[in-house]
């Protein structure tokens, strides 16, 4: 279709410049659609006026244009598109303006939802003349209110946004999606009972997350929050090693804060550490990582000479571990290799003796000191033939390449 075919075609019913220049956004750079669009609507007029008003083309697209051979000066007529919604733009940055005041950001993204008659009119117009150099009324939406923004407030557009404003067209509703910060940190947990987030239930008070986040939530006055840590302790074993994290705060109001000097109001129990801004791609890098632990384990049996412990050197060359029976409800039920890299033992009493361990990511240390009925083989149990049980465990260091 050649353009001037095209630009008639569109012209059958009334359109404003930015609609009509829209469906040829992609020729020249440097013009907005309005200009491309009053550069087309006087191309078709001098031809109207060159060959005579054929009588397929609306008038009231004309208004304002002094035709040699036409005696017309039609009413203006609102645009069988957009429905002139490009008239009211600055209204609706009016309000997304208003609405982004409860909250910091220094960048912004605007997105629209466009409602569906609005979809179906452009869909047609597109039937009736091509898509082949048009640009959706959706882009033009985005960029021109962002545009408008941007002139009224000091963040900037940006394409990874603190906020993103979605605007219902043509209601001029305005929604807000606020962005997560990341705040990365190492934490030690020096206390037993307290699990590393928080309790479902209410059968433990706090939780190491809950602890971490209470002085960011209100400096931040955050809606709630979430903890990433790489890998996590049992309730009952404290974290000796630095256990990296990152803590994310959900629709914070408050960006700009004090890291560090809110790190120092931390509760007690948690020593944290290196606290710095974080992403969500360092999160990613931590549930992903498999880091190495070396633990501390109290245990308790039923008898053994201090030379018993000798036999349990087996344990380096790994074991085998079906799910434990303490974690079924949220593992599957599966069969692990898991690799023990050092072991030491210090012999207390007859009752009672130490492990350290330095083990693969994953292993269960309990169950390699239990047996788990059965499921872990070997275990400490299994060698030396009687119950032994871990009374007490530490994580002694979390062997990450995060660290640095
Ligand atoms: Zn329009």
């Amino acid at each position: 279709m050649q353009l001037q075919e095209k630009a008639h075609r569109i012209l059958q019913q009334p359109v404003c410049d930015r609609c009509l220049g829209r469906q040829f956004a992609q020729l020249l750079s440097g013009y907005t659609n309005e200009e491309r669009g009053q550069l087309m609507r006087t191309v078709v007029a001098m031809s109207i006026d060159k060959e005579g008003y054929s009588g397929a083309i609306d008038l009231s697209n004309f208004r304002g244009f002094k035709f040699y051979k036409l005696d017309a000066n039609p009413e203006k007529k609102k645009c069988a598109i957009c429905n002139d919604i490009f008239e009211t733009l600055h209204k609706t940055a009016d309000k997304v303006v208003r609405t982004g005041k409860k909250f910091e950001y220094n960048t912004f993204l605007v997105g629209t939802k466009i409602s569906f008659d609005l979809i179906s009119r452009e869909e047609a117009l597109w039937e009736r003349v091509g898509i082949d150099y048009c640009e959706p009324i959706k882009a033009e939406l985005n960029r021109e209110i962002g545009k408008l923004v941007e002139k009224k407030i000091k963040p900037s557009f940006h394409s990874k946004p603190d906020i993103n404003f979605v605007v219902h067209v043509p209601e001029n509703k305005v929604d807000t999606q606020v962005n997560p910060i990341f705040i990365y940190g190492e934490y030690q947990k020096l206390v037993r009972g307290i699990p590393q987030t928080k309790w479902p239930s209410k059968k433990y008070k706090t939780s190491v997350e809950e602890i971490m986040a209470k002085p960011f939530m209100l400096a931040t006055r955050g809606r709630a929050h979430k903890l990433h840590g790489l890998g996590r302790e049992d309730i009952d074993a404290k974290c000796l090693g630095w256990r990296p994290f990152v803590l994310e705060i959900l629709e914070p109001k408050k960006r700009k804060i004090d890291i560090k000097k809110l790190s120092k109001r931390i509760g007690r129990g948690i020593k944290v550490r290196k606290m710095r801004p974080s992403n969500i791609s360092e999160v990613r890098k931590i549930k992903e990582e498999r880091a190495d632990k070396t633990y501390k384990a109290v245990v308790v049996c039923e008898g053994i000479k201090k030379s018993d412990l000798r036999k349990l050197k087996p344990l380096l060359k790994g074991l085998k571990q079906k799910t434990p029976e303490r974690v079924m409800h949220r593992r599957a039920d599966k069969y692990r290799f898991r690799k023990v890299h050092s072991i030491r033992t210090k012999f207390i009493s007859k009752k009672k003796f130490h492990i350290t361990a330095k083990c693969e990511a994953g292993l269960y240390v309990k169950e390699m000191i239990s047996g788990d009925n059965g499921r872990t083989t070997p275990s400490v149990s299994s060698i030396l033939d009687q119950t032994c049980m871990c009374k007490e465990l530490d994580v002694l260091k979390i062997h990450s390449s995060q660290k640095k």
